[in-house]
């Protein structure tokens, strides 16, 4: 096996599977999940796209809600076609498998999307 000089394998936080991390940023090469460990994280994590640790913000989000409650999910995601430009301080990367993957990892579902090619997903989220 050959060990490439400033790479370090990391376990993804989407699906547990693990990536590489080039310079400072980490792609997981199952999901496609990216997160760029340079900039500084929201350690609160009440923003899924600067949340240091995106299990804990949808840990918090289940513990916060009741069975059968809802709440939006806005999230920039990227299609194969195109990437939307990084917000600001973004430090987690998604595409709307990953999305749809932690929903139901956490246990949640979508009940409906607003638009099906937007470069933002838009949900509204059930906790089941
Ligand atoms: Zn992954």
């Amino acid at each position: 096996m050959k060990i490439l000089r400033n790479t370090k394998k990391i376990k993804c936080d989407v699906c547990g599977g693990s990536g590489s991390k080039e310079q400072h940023i980490f792609v997981c090469s199952h999901c496609g999940f990216k997160k760029d460990y340079l900039t500084p994280a929201d350690d609160t994590n009440q923003n899924l796209i600067f949340a240091a640790d995106i299990n804990a913000f949808f840990r918090n989000k289940y513990y916060s809600l009741k069975r059968g409650e809802t709440f939006e999910l806005s999230v920039p995601v990227r299609r194969f076609y195109k990437n939307p430009s990084p917000q600001k301080n973004q430090i987690n990367f998604f595409t709307s498998k990953n999305i749809m993957f932690l929903l139901e990892q956490h246990g949640f579902q979508f009940v409906s999307r607003k638009s099906r090619f937007s470069l933002i997903l838009d949900l509204i989220v059930r906790k089941v």
